[in-house]
């Protein structure tokens, strides 16, 4: 049986950020990941936007790590080779109470840590400047210059090359099937072996509850909120200049019109509770026709029969507390969740990694943590393989 320091479980944008951020130290990792790819879950199906965060209620840890994980995407951005593109964020208002939801929003914004030279209301003039398109009904808008649009399947798998060039160890097509502890160490069964591990790391997105109670942890639940999304051909782009949303207090979070990295123009998505979780990537017809309205209640002209694709992922929200969920669990601080990875998870990817390494690993003493010599943080090329 193979000995590990550490394995991880589940290899989403998440689990690949913490692989990457923990392959600086001198350990024996292991990175377990049912699928034959890299990040075809729900770090497939999202808006891929690295928020400014204002959003998040403050106070809240994923308001923190969103602030943080913003910061440190300069640092990836200088290190891993992947597309971004800088993009202002645009969020429209209707009608006063809406107005005033954007007063509220920035105010967030500055509690939350931004600068005040990041954001800026506009009045309806000035929102025209900036979007000619947008409908004639919105009368104001917030305007946050931080954010950053990503492809973050492309960057879990850009994080994941890096994490294998610095000695992880990638198995693919291993799904855990059952986790027991003998002797101190952590037993981990998958459908092909089996595997010794000192600390485990639980990424596994929505099965993160599931595999938790697989070693007889049960501190959470998780429920789903699929969104759907709809994509217009690149005859479209243009339509918008920014990432143009709906007040998220009001209408559910994040829904946009946005250009995307590849040209074309994505709309959605919608938020529907309770979908069971093999059916988190489902597109349906009834949400295919209420995406239209969404697009032509944010700009009137769009013209939604120019879409070509469609298609979906789904917020694994811990209802609770309605955050993340990045904690040891109570009765043994080497089995480590990294759950309710929820929207801005994106956007923290790289706080969440530092989190669990520096509160979650380094602060208990888990285990020596002794930086390589040879640790190479540049990666220009993604193994085709993953
Ligand atoms: C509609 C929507 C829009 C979003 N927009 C944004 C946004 O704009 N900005 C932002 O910051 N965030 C956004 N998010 C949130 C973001 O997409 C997620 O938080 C993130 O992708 C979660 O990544 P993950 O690695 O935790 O999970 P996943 O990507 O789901 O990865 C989990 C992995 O675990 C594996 N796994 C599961 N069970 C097992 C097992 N038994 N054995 C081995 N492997 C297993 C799975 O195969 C999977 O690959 C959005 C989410 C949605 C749904």
């Amino acid at each position: 049986m193979k000995k590990y320091d550490v394995c991880i479980i589940g290899a989403g944008i998440i689990g690949a950020s913490i692989s990457r951020e923990l392959s600086k130290y001198n350990l024996n990792i292991l990175h377990l990941e049912a699928n034959a790819k890299v990040g075809i879950e729900t770090s497939q199906g999202n808006s891929g936007l690295v928020h400014g965060g204002f959003d998040p209620t403050p106070g809240k840890l994923n308001a923190k790590l969103n602030v943080l994980g913003k910061k440190r995407y300069e640092d990836w951005i200088k290190e891993l080779t992947f597309p971004y593109l800088r993009i202002d964020s645009t969020i429209v208002a209707f009608n006063d109470e809406e107005v005033k939801h954007l007063k509220m929003l920035y105010e967030r914004g500055i509690i939350n840590g931004l600068d005040k030279s990041e954001l800026k209301i506009l009045d309806s003039n000035e929102l025209r400047i900036k979007e000619p398109n947008i409908s004639h009904e919105a009368v104001a808008a917030l305007v946050c210059n931080s954010s950053i649009a990503v492809d973050a399947p492309m960057l879990a798998k850009v994080l994941m090359t890096n994490a294998i060039k610095n000695s992880v160890d990638l198995h693919l097509n291993e799904k855990v099937v059952d986790i027991k502890k003998q002797n101190d160490v952590w037993c981990i069964k998958t459908n092909k072996n089996e595997y010794e591990s000192k600390i485990i790391i639980n990424v596994a997105g929505h099965y993160a509850d599931k595999i938790a109670k697989m070693a007889g942890f049960d501190e959470f639940n998780l429920v789903t909120r699929r969104g759907e999304y709809r994509i217009l051909e690149k005859t479209e782009s243009g339509i918008v200049n920014s990432v143009v949303f709906m007040v998220p207090t009001i209408h559910g979070k994040g829904v946009i019109v946005a250009p995307m990295l590849d040209g074309h123009v994505m709309v959605g998505p919608t938020a529907e509770e309770g979908v069971p979780k093999d059916e988190t990537r489902l597109v349906t017809q009834e949400k295919f026709d209420f995406i239209g309205e969404i697009g032509k209640k944010l700009i009137s002209s769009i013209n939604m029969k120019k879409t070509c694709m469609t298609f979906s992922g789904s917020r694994p929200i811990e209802p609770k507390s309605d955050d993340f969920w990045i904690k040891a669990t109570k009765k043994d601080k080497t089995f480590i969740n990294v759950a309710g990875m929820k929207s801005p998870a994106i956007a923290s990817a790289p706080a969440i990694a530092d989190y669990v390494i520096e509160e979650l690993i380094k602060k208990p003493n888990l285990i020596k943590l002794e930086i390589k010599p040879n640790f190479d943080p540049i990666q220009k090329m993604v193994n085709p393989l993953i």
